[in-house]
């Protein structure tokens, strides 16, 4: 008997989830697309955040629900209006790697406020490349997972 309390055990299960075992498909958008294109893309692909990148398809920021929403109250024409403008942009874009952990990811997004964040790999210029995206859902089904394996062996 090992003597760890549940909570231990808790923490080791979760420490050895990672993220490229849960992570979804991206969905991006050029820099160059407008809030009204993201509006679509949104409701299209059924998304709550959506990447924005380059011509070169390197990550450059990231467009949520409510900044799409904070944009739409304004007169702008929403068709006129470069996404690029509304996004939090980079170096201020919270990221995670397939390999992190969880429960790391978990800490990032209640520590930070957000929905969700992209899977980058870092290139050789020290640009993003996205991989995946894990949001609080792909939190709740790792989880739910933690939570059934024992019952389905
Ligand atoms: P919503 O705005 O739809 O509630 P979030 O809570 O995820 O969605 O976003 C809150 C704010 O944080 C938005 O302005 C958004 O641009 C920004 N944001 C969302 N995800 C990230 C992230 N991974 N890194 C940095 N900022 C983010």
């Amino acid at each position: 008997y090992t003597g760890k309390t549940g909570g231990q055990l808790f923490q080791e299960r979760m420490l050895k989830m990672r993220v490229k075992d849960f992570q979804s498909i991206p969905v991006v958008i050029p820099e160059s697309a407008s809030v009204y294109d993201a509006i679509c893309s949104m409701f299209l692909e059924d998304v709550g955040t959506l990447f924005v990148v380059n011509g070169r398809s390197k990550l450059i920021g990231i467009v949520s629900r409510k900044d799409l929403l904070r944009a739409s109250m304004g007169k702008q024409e929403l068709e006129a209006l470069p996404v690029s403008i509304i996004m939090t942009r980079m170096p201020n874009v919270t990221m995670c790697a397939p390999d992190d952990s969880m429960l790391e990811v978990a800490n990032k997004l209640i520590s930070k406020q957000i929905d969700g964040l992209p899977v980058v790999k870092k290139d050789s210029n020290g640009e993003y490349d996205v991989i995946g995206r894990l949001t609080k859902t792909n939190i709740t089904k790792a989880f739910v997972f933690m939570g059934t394996e024992e019952q389905a062996k």
